[in-house]
């Protein structure tokens, strides 16, 4: 800096020793001055040096946090019983025929013998829920066995496909060494094993000679399933016979079924009473209805009325009391609806589960598009670990019940992916091929903003590979046990993402099943998306599907019983994940699954006392037992969830714009791209090859 004075020679001939005196004050002052800036200006880098410092070591410490969480997170999983703390493995079955008939050869019984069965099945929590009919059929199809003192019927950690009911004879269960209980006539053990392939959890042993009646998987699962395809059926049969709804379509009278209810009648038990309000449809499944009516005061018989035949259809549709009477004629069992019910169902032509168009699926901008299609496999190159225990080792960011998902990186793009492996021969091994082929297929042709992308597929002898945009944020999973449970206001966010990827989905047809927090992944933003379509599948309005998949905890009831299930298990499922969001833990939990099934079928959900009154009511009606009372299957389809009052501060639109601000910003960390991911170690062991083919089109 440099000073310049006015040189005026009168200035100089009169005040010149007193400017003098002034110029050479301000000199000083300025001297002064600039040596504090230049002292202030060195303390500056200086305190940006230590803060640098600090913010290093504060990233160490986050990741040493980081490694003792994990270690913590994998010691402590056999804690509480009814929280859940690990990540929960999903359930698969393999495949089962359409249509098969029972090939078992079928054995006949003593009066006894039937009895002891019976009783067993009516005691065993799972099995007493079996109607008449498969009861019988479980009678028939059970074979004998003799097992001699000693020898081992069930072996712990090997997989199972039988349940068995003890005849005679008396059994030890070990776990792990430990007695456990001791079975004998009348007990059933193994029975998740008909229900999935899982393995034992424990072993069974002879401890005198031994008679079982055994059943496999296979055939209880085809009797199960037969007789509920069945029976919907004959009553879509029957249904067709009303003359009220003659005009609705097959997939508008199978959303009525979902919506039934079987009850039972005694004999001589009044159904409907003539002059009363009535508000109920029936269809008579099994017995005889007596219909009288009153004529000059007296009790007159009109007439009987049997299987498949209905009564109360007017009150569907008007308000009006009864004109009859109708009695149950010994035993009576009747399916039936509640005009509220109905209502709720009908008008059929709103029965839309999906609608407006998603503004997300218009082609893809050119940048949103993922790297080339000329890309090869040795294009995308591991993203490696930059500090703590696995330093220099690839990036995993999740291990899977089928898969590992590293982190890669294309050199040409200079972003990241996720790449999901997943070993050919365990696909085969699990009769998981077509779900696999189906994923890849799905993934690709989805384009949905609350949808993980799929960029790319390859495959090589050992390995299928799909290169996946890279959710950044980490999974929720994660965050949520973070959090121990979410506000409110994150619980809404992810819920409200959650019912955008469902909206897409159920319009297209595709059923996701495998909703959980471990399958929730956050963005760079905050915004939720879904991942792994392992289960997902698709159905006509109207079908049913009938496998036996998904997550114990987030099973629908009519999974577990096989009576065949649709879009409106998804909804069941949402009703479960929002209860965990704001508990941290699912409403229906145990550590033993039979015991979650039990738990679902029962129904009951117990709210903690800190849950709001919207909150229950949307899952209340999310986890409705009758799938066609489940909100979202209602009539007017998924925007029924939209409206609920929980939702009530969500602008959807800005949602599927993007255009809302993410209250899960701040669970998301800063530092290296894999900080929000648990760390795991590199799996250097190779898959066998397989080399049979089924992948040729991948
Ligand atoms: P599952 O046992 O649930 O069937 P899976 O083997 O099918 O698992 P995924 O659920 O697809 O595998 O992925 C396993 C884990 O990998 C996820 O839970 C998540 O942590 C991580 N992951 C998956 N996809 C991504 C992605 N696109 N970005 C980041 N991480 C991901
Ligand atoms: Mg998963």
């Amino acid at each position: 800096m440099s000073w310049t004075l006015p040189s005026s020679p009168l200035l100089r001939s009169s005040a010149q020793p007193a400017m003098e005196g002034q110029l050479q004050d301000l000199r000083l002052q300025l001297e002064k001055q600039c040596l504090l800036n230049k002292e202030l200006e060195n303390r500056n880098v200086d305190l940006e040096r230590r803060l640098h410092e600090k913010e290093k070591l504060l990233k160490e410490l986050q990741s040493q946090l980081d490694e003792l969480d994990c270690q913590r997170e994998r010691s402590s999983n056999d804690g509480e019983p009814d929280v859940r703390k690990s990540r929960t493995a999903v359930i698969v079955t393999e495949p089962i025929p359409e249509d098969v008939e029972i090939t078992g050869t079928r054995v006949q019984k003593s009066v006894s013998e039937s009895s002891l069965i019976i009783k067993a099945i009516q005691k065993n929590d799972f099995l007493s829920r079996l109607d008449d009919e498969q009861v019988t059929m479980m009678v028939d199809c059970l074979v004998k066995q003799e097992i001699s003192q000693g020898e081992a019927i069930i072996v712990e950690g090997t997989e199972g496909n039988s349940m068995y009911i003890v005849a005679e004879g008396e059994l030890l269960v070990t776990q792990a060494g430990r007695v456990l209980r001791t079975l004998t006539s009348g007990d059933v053990f193994g029975e998740l094993a008909i229900l999935y392939n899982c393995k034992r959890t424990a072993s069974v042993k002879a401890v005198t000679n031994v008679k079982l009646w055994c059943i496999e998987r296979q055939t209880y699962r085809t009797i199960v399933t037969n007789k509920s395809k069945k029976k919907r059926e004959q009553i879509m049969g029957f249904l067709k016979t009303a003359r009220t709804l003659k005009d609705l379509s097959d997939v508008q009278l199978s959303k009525i079924i979902d919506s039934m209810e079987e009850v039972k009648f005694q004999d001589n038990e009044v159904i409907v009473r003539e002059g009363t309000e009535g508000d109920t449809f029936y269809i008579i499944l099994k017995g005889e209805v007596l219909v009288t009516k009153r004529v000059n005061g007296q009790q007159k018989e009109i007439r009987k009325m049997g299987k498949g035949e209905h009564f109360g259809e007017l009150a569907l549709i008007r308000e009006m009391c009864r004109t009859a009477t109708c009695t149950a004629v010994g035993p009576v069992t009747c399916f039936s609806i509640d005009k509220e019910v109905f209502e709720e169902t009908i008008p059929l032509e709103n029965l839309e589960l999906h609608d407006d168009l998603n503004v997300f699926e218009d082609a893809m901008a050119p940048e949103k598009r993922g790297p080339s299609s000329c890309l090869h496999l040795k294009d995308f190159v591991p993203v490696l670990y930059q500090e703590g225990r696995y330093l220099g080792e690839p990036v995993t960011l999740g291990v899977g019940g089928f898969g590992r998902v590293e982190l890669v990186t294309c050199q040409q793009q200079g972003k990241y992916y996720a790449l999901k492996r997943i070993s050919k021969k365990h696909i085969v091994a699990k009769r998981q091929e077509e779900h696999v082929k189906f994923e890849k297929r799905i993934l690709q042709e989805i384009q949905s903003d609350f949808i993980v992308r799929l960029h790319a597929g390859f495959r090589d002898t050992r390995y299928i590979y799909m290169v996946m945009e890279f959710c950044s944020g980490g999974e929720l999973w994660t965050k949520l046990k973070e959090s121990g449970r979410f506000e409110e206001s994150i619980a809404v966010f992810c819920a409200a993402c959650v019912v955008e990827a469902y909206a897409y989905l159920h319009k297209r047809g595709i059923l996701y099943r495998d909703l959980k927090p471990e399958n929730l992944m956050l963005d760079k933003r905050g915004y939720v998306k879904l991942v792994d379509f392992g289960f997902a599948k698709e159905l006509l309005r109207g079908e049913k599907t009938y496998s036996f998949c998904g997550t114990p905890e987030y099973m629908a009831p009519e999974i577990i019983q096989n009576h065949g299930h649709d879009f409106a298990s998804d909804f069941w499922s949402l009703g479960v994940l929002v209860f965990e969001f704001l508990v941290g833990s699912p409403p229906f939990a145990s550590s033993d699954p039979q015991k979650i099934y039990a738990k679902i079928l029962d129904g009951a959900l117990k709210f903690p006392p800190y849950m709001g009154e919207a909150a229950r009511s949307l899952i209340s009606k999310l986890c409705r037992p009758r799938p066609g009372q489940r909100l979202g299957n209602t009539k007017n389809g998924i925007k029924d969830v939209r409206n609920h009052r929980w939702f009530g501060s969500v602008n959807w639109h800005k949602l599927r714009m993007g255009q809302l601000e993410a209250p899960t910003q701040r669970l998301i960390r800063k530092g290296p791209c894999y900080i929000n991911f648990d760390r795991h170690p590199y799996d250097r062991t190779q898959a066998e090859e397989d080399l049979s083919g089924w992948d040729d089109d991948f």
